[in-house]
């Protein structure tokens, strides 16, 4: 029996949570599956490539509906963390710092 290279913890545990049942916002046929990238743990499409579709924070399977030129952004969300809350995974869109949204209204 092969010895499995070690994973850093977080990796690991989110693997085995496995796929998180949301399709891909870019093709519509992938699901999106927690994976090891170069830089540690990302949330890619599961027909990558040729899909190009990831992002390094589990989605939450909402999406974000914050107006953006009157229509709603439609982007996936992605979990929060202790001091941010849930968030827009479209770094253009100002839902991406929620955080700061709050502070400015
Ligand atoms: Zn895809
Ligand atoms: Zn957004």
């Amino acid at each position: 029996m092969k010895a499995k290279k070690n994973l850093p913890e977080e990796c690991r545990a989110a693997m085995e949570r496995g796929s998180t049942g949301i399709d891909c916002p870019i093709c519509g046929e992938g699901e999106i599956i927690p994976t090891r990238g170069r830089y540690g743990l990302l949330y890619a499409c599961s027909r990558r490539p040729p899909c190009t579709f990831w992002m390094n924070t589990r989605p939450t399977g909402n999406l974000c509906d914050y107006p953006r030129d009157g229509v709603p952004c439609g982007k996936l969300m992605m979990e929060g963390t202790k001091s941010i809350p849930d968030r827009c995974c479209d770094k253009s869109c100002p839902n991406h710092n929620p955080h700061k949204l709050a502070r400015t209204v």
